[in-house]
């Protein structure tokens, strides 16, 4: 269990003040200067060192992704660019961190963009985020008012500018390329890659885009050291880590614990149990609503990282932990993910635009038992097609979803019909 000396976030819970003052007096905005002094090369080289990955989803190595960023200009700015957009349905921990925590992804924009070289960074925050782009802000211009950012920021000779822009409310914008075109006021619609946005992102220069949770620990690691961050967590899935637990648990809650931790201490400890206890659980979407789904069974001593999701055949994703009881009618569950997608798609290539709509109707059929049994091969045969054939994950996330629920449910499914077929309406969801 994550000691509270050891918690890069001391304010998840908004209990504390969270304004610069407050923030100072956790420990953040302390030597920043000092930390600037070490170069470009040796902050690159001590996010290597901590392990960190990518807390947006993919997993990417942060310090990888910051090396990828040309050594010398050629003449065009570089850009930090920080997806606060958080759209994924269950996820909600970048949230807790603007809005009670913001100092420490203030700071951490200044850091990362020096060791990328970019003197500008603009954090996209999504269109809902109403009280958490105005905690923010305050920050960002508590701290320009304090010359931590700005013109020589933090006395270190660098100029830094931060600019915070509001979305308008579209799940595709979360997609760092989608987001890239609505910076530059387009239509949020995904580019294709390559060119990666560290060759040519926004307005055509070299850019990272990286998750606000990325961002916000990078002060800490580096205050206390890459090695202490690497020693929570197992080989390869290093840090803390903020989970987002939702659904049917006694207490859901967001909490920052060690990577790692097994999904039945994460749930005991900070949840409160199951719902009706342990037999009565279901299934799991561990990571976001776009990763498939686990049955309760297979769960129970999973450990919550990279990794070890990977091998019961789902993904950490964005840890947003969505725990389904066994009231739940998962067929109908997934259904209404299928129906966010679809409403989400962006349009502009086939089979993301015409599968997501078709995979729609076809759990919708499947949620009242009027199908065939044969079609439940055929919707997975259709999920293979979208899957990996699409310009962005959104084609995958539509996809996933439907092939945990195959996979893991598929009496459940058969039942239904045969229900439906037999005039068991009991047995059928309810409209
Ligand atoms: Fe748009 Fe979907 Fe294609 Fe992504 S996969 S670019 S959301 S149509």
């Amino acid at each position: 269990m994550l000691k509270d000396e050891d918690r890069i976030f001391t304010n998840l819970y908004g209990m504390h003040d969270r304004s610069l003052k407050g923030a100072q007096a956790r420990g953040h905005w302390d030597g920043t200067a000092k930390i600037l002094q070490n170069g470009r090369a040796w902050i690159v080289d001590q996010m290597k060192a901590s392990g960190l990955r990518g807390r947006g989803g993919a997993g990417f190595p942060t310090g990888l992704k910051w090396s990828f960023m040309p050594k010398e200009s050629d003449g065009r700015p570089a850009y930090l660019v920080v997806n606060a957009d958080e759209s994924e349905p269950g996820t909600c921990k970048d949230r807790e961190i603007m809005r009670h925590d913001p100092h420490t992804l203030v700071e951490g924009c200044l850091i990362a963009s020096f060791a990328m070289n970019a003197h500008a960074c603009y954090i996209y925050i999504r269109g809902e985020y109403i009280r958490e782009k105005e905690a923010l802000q305050a920050a960002i211009d508590e701290a320009y008012d304090a010359g931590l950012v700005g013109r020589n920021a933090c006395k270190s000779g660098w100029d830094f500018d931060i600019y915070l822009v509001h979305g308008a409310g579209a799940y595709i914008c979360g997609e760092e390329t989608a987001l890239l075109e609505s910076l530059e006021g387009k239509k949020g619609m995904p580019r294709m890659k390559p060119p990666f946005p560290a060759g040519a992102g926004l307005y055509g220069c070299p850019t990272t885009v990286n998750n606000v949770e990325s961002i916000a620990v990078v002060p800490t690691i580096l205050r206390r050291g890459p090695e202490w961050f690497s020693s929570f967590g197992r080989a390869n899935n290093a840090g803390t880590k903020i989970f987002a637990v939702s659904g049917h648990v006694n207490n859901p809650c967001v909490v920052e614990e060690t990577m790692s931790i097994s999904f039945e201490e994460l749930i005991e400890r900070h949840c409160g149990g199951i719902r009706g206890g342990w037999d009565n659980l279901k299934a799991v979407i561990p990571g976001g609503s776009s990763v498939p789904c686990v049955r309760g069974e297979n769960i129970k001593d999973a450990i919550m990282d990279f990794d070890a999701l990977k091998e019961v055949g789902s993904s950490l994703g964005t840890a947003a932990v969505i725990v389904m009881d066994k009231d739940t009618d998962i067929i109908k569950a997934i259904w209404r993910l299928s129906k966010f997608y679809k409403h989400e798609s962006c349009g502009q290539c086939t089979p993301c635009r015409e599968g997501t709509g078709w995979m729609m109707r076809v759990m919708d059929r499947l949620v009242r038992g009027e199908a065939e049994v044969e079609e439940i091969d055929m919707l997975f045969q259709v999920t293979k097609q979208v899957e990996g054939h699409t310009i962005c994950a959104l084609g995958d996330a539509a996809a996933w979803p439907i092939q945990g629920l195959i996979r893991n449910f598929r009496d459940e499914i058969e039942d239904r019909i045969k229900a439906k077929r037999a005039g068991r309406m009991s047995a059928v969801a309810a409209e």
